[in-house]
């Protein structure tokens, strides 16, 4: 009597290996005032196959270079560069969101409340957003020191995940973004993500290592590959490094090729819209 054959689940077992990307959607980059930033930036998102990032101003009142530069990038790079207006809820005027609706903005990004981010009164941004079909990319977790010498009135407590928990369920059309999965608050961010179809999480940052792991631990339980978008937050010479990285990474923990398409560029379309 001959044994049935093997079938796939009986052997261990590898997806086909990744091939190079040709359309990766980065959800997460900051606007440069260097020199020659946007050529640079094209350069590089062509060389790694990134077709779309999403680039955050550096907030409400640039300078006349800034705007200068925003105005042509909207003029002759609208389907290359989604622009993300930076603003700060509390420290500025709830016409804000108009202002970056009216030049061109698709998107939003927050940062550094003066409270946290889910206060009463911040509520009329979001729901202005969620209007205009906004997504907001709003920073989570533990965030970098503007100055180590001047005081500062920023804490990294008003940017936990959970205080995006009221405003996904306030705005159930508002298209949510939590940078870097809340580092170090990840289990927080994948509870909170999980109960709000309107909320996914950006992978970008430093700390791949550290990120890797909380994915693997939560993966399937807390987590499905559908809640992640790829985002670089370093400047775009480290596209392919990055992207390479994730890649290899999402692979080795067995995350299929059409998942890992959605984490690149899939998900994100649908969120963008693009
Ligand atoms: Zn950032």
């Amino acid at each position: 009597m001959s044994l049935p054959a093997p079938t796939q689940g009986d052997v261990a077992y590898y997806d086909a290996f990744p091939v190079e990307r040709k359309d990766v959607v980065d959800v997460h980059l900051h606007y440069s005032s260097e020199k020659g930033f946007v050529e640079k930036l094209l350069k590089e998102m062509d060389g790694a196959g990134v077709k779309v990032a999403c680039l955050i101003s550096s907030g409400p009142d640039c300078d006349e270079k800034e705007e200068a530069e925003w105005r042509a990038i909207f003029k002759d790079f609208g389907d290359r560069i989604f622009g993300l207006g930076l603003f700060k809820p509390g420290r500025c005027g709830y016409e804000v969101v108009d202002g970056y609706y009216s030049k061109g903005f698709k998107g939003l990004k927050a940062i550094e409340p003066k409270k946290p981010y889910d206060e009463d009164e911040y509520l009329r941004y979001y729901e202005r957003a969620e209007e205009y079909g906004m997504p907001i990319l709003f920073h989570t977790g533990v965030v970098a020191r503007g100055s180590t010498r001047e005081r500062e009135d920023v804490s990294s407590g008003y940017m936990r995940p959970i205080h995006l928990d009221r405003i996904a369920r306030w705005c159930p059309k508002l298209k949510i973004i939590a940078a870097h999965m809340g580092d170090p608050w990840f289990s927080e961010a994948y509870n909170t993500s999980q109960k709000n179809p309107n909320m996914w999480l950006d992978i970008s940052g430093k700390g791949i290592w550290l990120k890797a792991s909380a994915i693997r631990e939560h993966l399937w339980i807390r987590l499905r590959p559908e809640k992640l978008l790829f985002g670089l937050d370093e400047p775009p010479t480290q596209y392919r490094r990055i992207v390479h990285a994730w890649e290899t990474i999402l692979y080795e923990m067995g995350i299929s090729q059409e998942q890992r398409d959605m984490v690149f560029s899939g998900t994100a379309r649908r969120v963008l819209s693009l």
